[in-house]
């Protein structure tokens, strides 16, 4: 064992130096007005210097890189430099599969779909997702390794939930759990665990942060794609999620809900969650605690036909439509009382939709102007990502463009603001697409 520890010290040694001996690349993007991931305008010609994996320098004047032969310099020719966009709640694991799939294929396939899912993410200009659960730490060491192109991925690992809860997809021929019996196959593959008391959770939390979570992911109410899950439900007690909470805290994060209810948002409020997903069925007491104490609405524009993946007739397409019908009244209150809302698709089980995926985020305009809603899915989603802290995986600022933030770019062949639309069709008006300062796309 130790010689195994010095063999690969060593190696990671000399893999150090090798890296030292070769100068960072340089990138320039020159004459591009830029949208910065905050200010709903595009600044005046602008040049940005991408040194490495950082953006060193943003000027009006000329950049001069005399001298160095291997820089690229890209021409923008007026056209608008932008930071990736950032969905903030995303599956990169579920989102080809059938949820049958999922708990039938063999897992290397599942692990290929996700990867070419991933290739795809980062072509439509996503160059960060906050992964809401599935098991993706493999795909995300895949992609940090350059083995796969994708986005970068802050992973929940599995979703935490309870006996008959969203996210247990268990059969009721499996039941009863015995304690200490194997695990179920959405459990052993790391898609979700169930945990039903403060202890049992207490493991399951720490398995994730151990395998490297950025942050937890609990389901505090019922859902809409599990089959044994009505959504008026609360499932966690507050002990229980209290427990979550303390564990993720004692790991420097925090712990996020999926819940749609005044009740379950409320609950996991009261236990220190620091972020709801969805809360598409809130109400105004509730919109006022969460601007209260401070507390992020992470939401999303669910299209109509994100309920295509359920069979006509069925339980969950019922509850789909019952929580679209929310929408509206959610996005007002996150206006009326300034929540501080991040953008995210949670797009499960259709590689169609995940093709809009852009197409979801332009839908924020029906409450948002274009400015408000790019902000949201750049600069704000990227404030979002540090609640991480410590377990942030990306040190470094995301979804800004400003002197010393990590270099994901978009180069995007019109004014993004005046019409939001272009983000629609990715292959076409996103010319260039840079993540971590190196170029994925270019067909300038
Ligand atoms: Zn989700």
């Amino acid at each position: 064992m130790f010689c195994r520890t010095f063999a690969l010290a060593v190696v990671f040694c000399f893999v150090q130096a090798a890296h030292a001996t070769e100068p960072p690349a340089l990138t320039l993007f020159e004459n591009v007005r830029v949208f910065d991931g905050k200010t709903e305008a595009l600044s005046a010609s602008t040049n940005v210097l991408v040194r490495g994996n950082t953006i060193e320098k943003i000027s009006k004047d000329p950049i001069a890189i005399d001298g160095n032969s291997s820089a690229k310099v890209i021409a923008g020719g007026g056209r608008t430099l932008m930071p990736g966009l950032i969905d903030a709640h995303w599956h990169t694991m579920l989102v080809r599969p059938t949820p049958t799939a999922l708990l039938v294929d063999d897992v290397g396939y599942l692990n290929l779909m996700a990867g070419a899912e991933a290739t795809d993410t980062l072509m439509r200009g996503f160059t960060t997702v906050r992964d809401m659960g599935g098991p993706s730490f493999g795909l995300k060491r895949a992609i940090d390794e350059g083995i796969v192109a994708g986005p970068r991925i802050y992973p929940s690992g599995a979703i935490i939930t309870v006996t008959g809860g969203h996210g247990d997809f268990r059969h009721p021929n499996e039941l009863p759990r015995v304690l200490g019996a194997p695990l179920s196959r959405q459990e052993l593959m790391g898609a979700s665990m169930i945990a039903d008391s403060p202890n049992e959770i207490r493991v399951r939390v720490r398995e994730q942060l151990m395998q490297g979570a950025s942050q937890i992911k609990l389901t505090a109410g019922g859902g809409v794609a599990s089959p044994h899950s009505p959504l008026d439900v609360s499932t966690f007690t507050e002990a229980e999620l209290r427990a979550a909470v303390e564990a993720a805290e004692n790991w420097g994060t925090y712990v996020t809900v999926h819940a749609y209810t005044p009740v379950s948002i409320q609950r996991a409020i009261a236990a220190g969650v620091k972020c709801i997903e969805h809360g598409h069925l809130m109400d105004e007491p509730t919109a006022k605690l969460i601007a209260e104490r401070g507390i992020w609405l992470s939401t999303q524009a669910f299209p109509d036909e994100m309920a295509d993946a359920f069979p006509e007739g069925s339980q969950e397409r019922a509850k789909a439509f019952e929580v679209f019908a929310g929408t509206d009244k959610t996005m007002a209150l996150a206006k009326k009382y300034k929540l501080k809302t991040a953008f995210g698709t949670d797009i499960l089980f259709s590689q169609r939709l995940a093709q809009r995926q852009g197409e979801l985020l332009v839908k924020f305009t029906r409450w948002y102007t274009p400015g408000e809603t790019l902000a949201m899915a750049t600069g704000t989603n990227g404030e979002l990502l540090a609640m991480s802290g410590e377990r942030n995986p990306y040190p470094g600022k995301l979804g800004v463009i400003e002197q010393g933030a990590l270099a994901d770019l978009l180069l995007v062949d019109g004014d993004p603001i005046a019409d939001i639309k272009l983000i629609e069709d990715p292959a076409k008006n996103l010319v260039v697409i840079m993540k971590d300062g190196k170029i994925y796309k270019n067909i300038l």
